[in-house]
């Protein structure tokens, strides 16, 4: 079988590429440039070259504009499965609309584009929205589900344009993407041979198989960023009140299988799935690089935060129902530990 792959160059699909071709799967993977693409063919050579690796292979299109109708035409022929994943998640924005657009009409061009040229074997998309496009933030603790919707930034979009948070104008980007297809997909599913699956991711961490310019960690992508300033930037040191925020998270490879698994299974036809290990309160993950780093990247200076706000136990704020995954998926998750273990030893390798 073959499967696509929109920005695969990403962190999260650069694994989900790997997960589908140690499974078997032939991958077509969309890149923005040619030379976006040159780390991912180096990276799965083997896949890469001429006839794969036993007749699994990897090969690259390159979709310069994801929102020019059109654009996946040639990209989705033949395909037997679609993962997009391709959509801005920085915080270097200024017009709302440069999240919205490419994030809404990518989705929208992708999905006419499989409808249109993809042919009738192609079986499932399994679309990476996000827990963004769910929670709403708020002072209580809260468990949310997939009947949760996040309109709480659609309408702060609204309000406030390029005032509005990066994050904010993110999540926003999400909810309406998810929307948007959702009601592309609602209104013709009687007329498609396929179906259309949303995998709900909340913060991704774990180790980088992608490229990071400069091999700087200034340069990495925002969720894995986030976890580098908050548990190993000794420079700046996070206070009391950073390190005892609290949200939920899933490793990236664990996510990565979601994603194959979203493809594969029957039930997941339709739906949104929350797919997510747990919660965490920051200092948690301090605790556990503090612990571990000894034996995995010995001489490592972690910043020992403020172990006393663990003290009556971690307080999470925001978790998810993760019945329906369980009942649909069955992803297995990776513990807190072992993405640490994994991720220090890849920031050992990596001389930060
Ligand atoms: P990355 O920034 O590493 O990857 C994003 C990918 O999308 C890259 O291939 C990027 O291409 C492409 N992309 C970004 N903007 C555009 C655009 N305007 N037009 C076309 N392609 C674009 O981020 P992640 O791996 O974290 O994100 C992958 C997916 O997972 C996204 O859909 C994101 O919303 C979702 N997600 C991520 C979470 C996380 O915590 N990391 C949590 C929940 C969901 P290029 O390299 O050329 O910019």
């Amino acid at each position: 079988a073959v499967v696509l792959v929109t920005g695969a160059n990403g962190y999260i699909p650069i694994w989900t590429v790997s997960s589908f071709l140690s499974r078997g799967y032939s991958v077509r993977g969309t890149v923005r440039s040619s030379a976006k693409g040159d780390h991912l063919l180096k990276y799965f050579s083997e896949y890469a070259k001429e006839g794969g690796k036993d007749g699994v292979k990897l090969e690259l299109v390159v979709v310069v504009d994801i929102t020019k109708e059109g654009a996946f035409d040639e990209a989705v022929k033949g395909v037997d499965g679609i993962a997009h994943m391709a959509s801005p998640f920085h915080e270097n924005v200024d017009d709302p609309e440069e999240f919205i657009r490419p994030a809404v009409q990518g989705t929208l061009t992708l999905l006419r584009s499989a409808q249109a040229h993809a042919g009738p074997q192609l079986k499932r998309v399994v679309i990476t929205s996000s827990c963004a496009a769910v929670i709403t933030i708020q002072p209580t603790a809260r468990t949310f589900s997939e009947l949760d919707w996040n309109e709480q930034s659609i309408d702060e979009v609204k309000a406030q344009g390029r005032a509005a948070a990066p994050m904010t104008k993110y999540r926003a980007s999400k909810t309406l993407a998810e929307k948007a297809a959702l009601e592309w997909f609602e209104e013709r599913k009687g007329t498609l041979g396929w179906d259309v699956t949303w995998v709900n991711p909340p913060f991704v961490f774990g180790p980088a198989i992608h490229e990071i310019p400069g091999n700087k960690p200034e340069n990495l992508n925002t969720s894995l960023k986030a976890w580098y300033d908050f548990v190993l930037d000794t420079k700046n040191p996070k206070g009391r009140d950073a390190l005892a925020l609290s949200n939920s998270w899933v490793d990236v490879r664990d996510l990565a299988d979601a994603h194959v698994l979203a493809l594969e299974k029957e039930a997941a036809g339709g739906e949104r799935i929350i797919v997510t290990a747990g919660a965490y309160v920051w200092q948690e993950w301090l605790d556990i690089a503090n612990a571990v780093a000894p034996s995995v990247y010995p001489g490592k200076e972690i910043p020992k935060g403020y172990p006393d706000i663990l003290a009556g136990g971690p307080e999470y704020k925001v978790t998810y129902d993760t019945a329906k995954e369980r009942r649909v998926l069955g992803v297995g998750y990776r513990t807190k530990e072992e993405t640490v273990r994994d991720t220090l030893a890849d920031f050992k390798v990596r001389g930060w």
